[in-house]
């Protein structure tokens, strides 16, 4: 993260998450959920509890129409928004939430706006001492439903946002799925929220949206008024209030020369990954949802080197059918042919786990716990209507089969025993499939990278988890915003195993890509270049612009940074020489 330039006097710089990059410069536009004012007192006598109990759910059932519309409604862009309005719609009848409240209606007579607020409020004591991010975006996600229905109770529609004039920047507590459709409709150039980290929704809508974002600026409220001129630095996480004439020029340089880069980099999304010295790259995508298939195509992508399929478990109370995931893996195969699709087995359990399939056994330590393929290969009905499903699909175009958290070879061996297995049932069933499809591994826990040699021997190829393998070697949760600054991508411990499992994948002829959140970093995907890998995998939004910096690399000059940084003995150290080489290189996206 880079500092406002020295010229910006401190007290008017506010610091949160950024959330999604990009520069914004425009007037506030400051709401708060908070300001509404809400009515306050006792129902007279016992006999109007009924009526009013009537009045909640009345209120309950206006918004769960508005969320149910706005699911309907959502642009392609916001489709991963779907599950987080189903969870709201969920949350509608939580006891936590409407559950309370009727309590205090029927119990103290409270009316039913002041039950839902005493409830809200509750919770937000409860906020202020979760520490883990999960829970409190989950409570965050509690409070909004609250305030909807609050909103709904006073008779407006479920979002009470004022018209938001073109080229403003949105300053808000935190937004609720009917907020959102509705800035989707508006000009806003940025959002400001007090709430929220890196992985709340709110984020996750911003990136989507490709909208300048900071997320968690505490007491921003406080500080910013509708009207002040505000300047937004999505990339690194500042706000700037009421900037002088100096600061004013500076960042609007920035955003100019951040636009001409970006149109440049959509333009050219087509183009291959080929360094100025001529050696190439391939850029895949990550994918979680089929609905991003027209994401994946238009943004240039090489195929899919990470398709995550626990999503299409998720909201929902029944285990998919093979019937349901063939058709959903066959459009996605038929779609990208001839170009790959890496189809990853489910990978439950941690933080990953869904209504409809077998409970993991509560864990003391679930991370350490039943995860990835060890889930799957205790419950085998399961994992075998996934394989069947996938070798079904196998026939429309280039699968590839790939096991997640894999720690020992005999995980492979019994899984591709159970493919052979269920490859002479689909024989005996008349049903088609591809034989021998390649099964490759992820390398995201240690041990795999020091028994690669063996791995690659049975392995058809490898894809090195980041997120995890940075998780599990440093003894760090990557969602616990506690210990978010020793989760370091380049911890030497970090950038030797990659240099080793790379030169593994090299030595033994092993196709290997890297497909953890690190390879969208557009600072650390020339260092992974640099250090051997040939295939990156990313979110789709994100291959333009990695593919447009290694057209304007060279690759003998990205392998002597690396170098450099192999040498370096802290994270720190790394990163500083990773971040003057971006420096040097692309002076159009750090200033
Ligand atoms: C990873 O661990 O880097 C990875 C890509 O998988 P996930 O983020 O789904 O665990
Ligand atoms: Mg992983």
């Amino acid at each position: 993260m880079n500092s406002p330039p020295p010229f910006v006097p401190t007290d008017s710089i506010l610091t949160g998450v950024g959330a999604s990059t990009g520069i914004a410069i425009g007037k506030a536009l400051v709401y708060n959920h908070r300001d509404l004012h809400l009515p306050n007192y006792q129902l007279p006598n016992a006999n109007l509890v009924p009526s009013e109990l009537e009045r909640l759910e009345k209120a309950k059932n206006q918004v769960r129409e508005q969320l149910i519309a706005s699911r309907e409604s959502l642009p392609l862009a916001l489709n991963s928004q779907a599950g987080i309005i189903d969870a709201h719609i969920l949350l509608l009848d939580d006891p936590l939430l409407t559950g309370e409240a009727n309590y205090l209606i029927r119990e103290e007579h409270r009316n039913a706006e002041q039950a839902i607020a005493c409830t809200l409020n509750k919770i937000t004591t409860l906020m202020k001492n979760v520490t883990d991010e999960y829970i409190s975006a989950r409570l965050a996600d509690v409070e909004i439903v609250g305030y909807s229905i609050i909103t709904a109770l006073l008779n407006n529609a479920a979002s009470q946002l004022p018209n938001i004039p073109a080229g403003s920047i949105l300053v808000v507590q935190d937004l609720n799925p009917a907020e959102v459709a509705k800035i989707v409709a508006t000009k806003v150039a940025g959002l400001a929220t007090e709430r929220g980290g890196a992985t709340s929704h709110t984020a996750i809508v911003a990136q989507a949206l490709e909208l300048p974002t900071v997320v968690g600026l505490k007491n921003i409220a406080s500080r910013v008024v509708t009207g002040d001129t505000i300047i937004l630095d999505g990339r690194n996480g500042h706000l700037i209030i009421r900037p002088n004439q100096e600061t004013l020029t500076f960042y609007r340089t920035r955003q100019e020369m951040e636009w001409s880069f970006n149109a440049e980099i959509v333009r050219s999304a087509h183009l291959i990954a080929v360094t100025l010295d001529g050696h190439r790259v391939i850029i895949m995508s990550n994918m979680e949802l089929e609905e991003e298939l027209p994401a994946v195509m238009s943004y240039g992508s090489e195929g899919i080197g990470l398709y995550r399929t626990e999503f299409m478990y998720m909201n929902r109370k029944t285990l998919p059918t093979e019937k349901e995931l063939f058709e959903v893996y066959r459009r996605i195969v038929e779609s990208l042919a001839p170009n790959p699709v890496i189809i990853r087995t489910l990978d439950l359990g941690n933080d990953k786990i869904v209504e409809s399939a077998p409970l993991v056994p509560l864990e003391l330590n679930q991370a350490l716990g039943l995860r990835g393929i060890r889930y799957c290969l205790h419950n085998r009905a399961l994992f075998k209507t996934q394989l069947r499903a996938i070798l079904r699909a196998s026939v429309f175009g280039q699968v590839q089969i790939m096991l997640p958290m894999i720690s020992n070879l005999d995980e492979l061996r019994t899984t591709q025993a159970i493919i052979s297995d269920l490859e002479r049932n689909l024989k005996k069933d008349d049903q088609p499939y591809t034989p021998n499809l390649p099964i490759g591994v992820m390398i995201e826990i240690p041990a795999t990278v020091f028994i690669a040699r063996e791995l690659a021997k049975e392995a058809a190829f490898f894809s090195v988890g980041t997120n995890d393998l940075i998780q599990y070697s440093l003894a760090v949760d990557r969602s616990n915003p506690e210990v978010s600054d020793i989760y370091q991508p380049l911890h030497p411990a970090i950038l030797r195993m990659l240099h080793q499992i790379l030169k593994i994948g090299r030595k033994t002829g092993t196709p290997i890509s890297i497909c953890g959140d690190i390879s969208a970093n557009d600072i650390i995907a020339p260092i992974l270049i640099g250090l051997g890998a040939t295939t990156l995998s990313m979110p789709p939004a994100a291959v333009p612009k990695i593919k447009r910096i290694i057209r304007m690399s060279s690759f003998s000059e990205m392998r002597s940074w690396s170098e450099k940084l192999l040498k370096t003995k802290t994270a720190l150290e790394a990163s500083k020489i990773a971040t003057g080489y971006f420096h040097t290189k692309f002076p159009e996206l750090l200033k």
